[in-house]
């Protein structure tokens, strides 16, 4: 694998972060108090060419990589992960799917407008009684003439109050996987109901919903591919989800690892800066390697994907120990700024509770070590 990052990557990566750090960084703060982001960074994040990132420019994108959308989730990490989301979920989660499956006339309609900001999109997987087990889904889409009729809740959906269209799993079969179909549904449709989840732990700027589906009507048009292949979209999906996962991680990482040293190094006790304390330097030291081991491990996985090889295990365990380090680097940063790191006027705090979710969304740790499990002994174990 080359590790060199190509000019457009480094010169993208440059323009992002210098972008983030103008007109993210010094709002996340205030954001995170009120629980919602200002809306008014969606079109200038399009600009940038954040909701563009891989896919071709004949549908509005910017063209690029897996690699290149991977290094613009880690600068978005690094910033904010509320604004992270906003971005992974309607492009990574709903366009790609778009992108890969769906007709000429669902990309003209959805795909286009996504990629330039002007719409936003939701995931609909997760059901109250259905998370690691989503292949258990239960909302239904019933044959109505040429139309759907789609019920069911969904709960957890980020951007779900934001969404113009929700990206719906359903049930058109039998129990099981080949079951589920797919379908673009627009959330200003009679019956489609969201209510915003309050008091999150962390990604707090970010609108989290439960999405509550009355037999709204859909034309037949409005299914993504074949009848059937839902839950497989859903699962390739959040495979290349589980990468950008890993490299939002890195970035959340980075921040803990720049927050900590700039602190470290002002701030004395015992007449001396702390960062000079061996202890001090352990806690440092740590976050510095799992931010390396994390970046590699997911750029690994986009190398994997971008060369076509299959990247399923590579994607999870670069989510798996990403996702793990972002907690811990989050909790050693707030350990070394002492009691100035937990509270508000310093970002760690902040890092710390938006990591926490990373271990358990598009998939909890557990369910990467099955998967890993799996791809190791060759037996099932979920
Ligand atoms: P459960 O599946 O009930 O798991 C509970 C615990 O049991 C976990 O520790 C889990 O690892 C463990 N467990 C479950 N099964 C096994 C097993 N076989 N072996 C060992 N341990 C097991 N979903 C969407 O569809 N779209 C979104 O946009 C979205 N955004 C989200 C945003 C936020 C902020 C959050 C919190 C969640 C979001 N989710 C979304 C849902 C998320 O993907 C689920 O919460 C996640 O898949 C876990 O499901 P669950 O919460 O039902 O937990």
């Amino acid at each position: 694998m080359d590790l060199q990052l190509d000019e457009d990557q480094i010169q993208f990566r440059q323009l992002a972060r210098e972008f983030l750090d103008k007109e993210v960084v010094p709002h996340r703060q205030q954001w995170d108090r009120d629980e919602q982001v200002d809306l008014g960074i969606i079109p200038k994040l399009a600009e940038i060419g954040f909701f563009g990132l891989s896919v071709p420019e004949e549908y509005g994108g910017v063209g690029g990589s897996l690699l290149t959308y991977a290094l613009g989730m880690e600068e978005l990490g690094r910033a904010d992960s509320s604004i992270r989301g906003i971005v992974s979920v309607s492009l990574g989660l709903v366009g790609k799917v778009i992108l890969a499956h769906g007709s000429e006339e669902q990309k003209q309609e959805w795909l286009v407008p996504i990629c330039n900001g002007e719409k936003l999109a939701c995931f609909g997987l997760t059901e109250p009684g259905n998370g690691s087990d989503a292949a258990n889904l239960q909302a239904k889409a019933v044959r109505d003439g040429d139309d759907y009729l789609i019920s069911g809740t969904k709960i957890f959906i980020t951007n779900g109050t934001w969404a113009d269209v929700a990206l719906v799993m359903a049930r058109t079969g039998d129990k099981g996987p080949k079951g589920v179909s797919a379908f673009l549904v627009p959330t200003d449709l009679d019956g489609f109901e969201r209510n915003t989840i309050h008091g999150k732990l962390g990604l707090r700027g970010q609108a989290t919903a439960e999405l509550v589906l009355d037999n709204v009507r859909v034309p037949e048009s409005a299914m993504v591919g074949e009848e059937g292949a839902g839950f497989r979209y859903a699962m390739e999906t959040l495979d290349k989800g589980r990468i950008g996962i890993a490299a939002s991680c890195t970035g959340l990482i980075q921040a803990c690892l720049e927050e900590s040293v700039a602190y470290a190094t002002q701030r004395e006790q015992f007449g001396k800066p702390i960062a000079s304390y061996q202890l001090v330097q352990d806690m440092i030291a740590e976050m510095s390697v799992d931010c390396d081991a994390a970046r590699l491990l997911y750029w690994r996985a986009c190398d994997l994907a971008d060369r076509g090889e299959r990247f399923s295990t590579a994607a999870s365990k670069a989510k798996l120990f990403a996702s793990e380090a972002a907690v811990k680097a989050s909790n050693l940063a707030v350990q070394v700024l002492g009691g100035y790191g937990y509270v508000d006027e310093y970002p760690v705090q902040k890092l710390m509770r938006d990591a926490r979710v990373m271990t358990l969304y598009e998939g909890t740790s557990q369910i990467q070590k099955l998967l890993i499990g799996r791809a190791e002994t060759g037996i099932n174990a979920f």
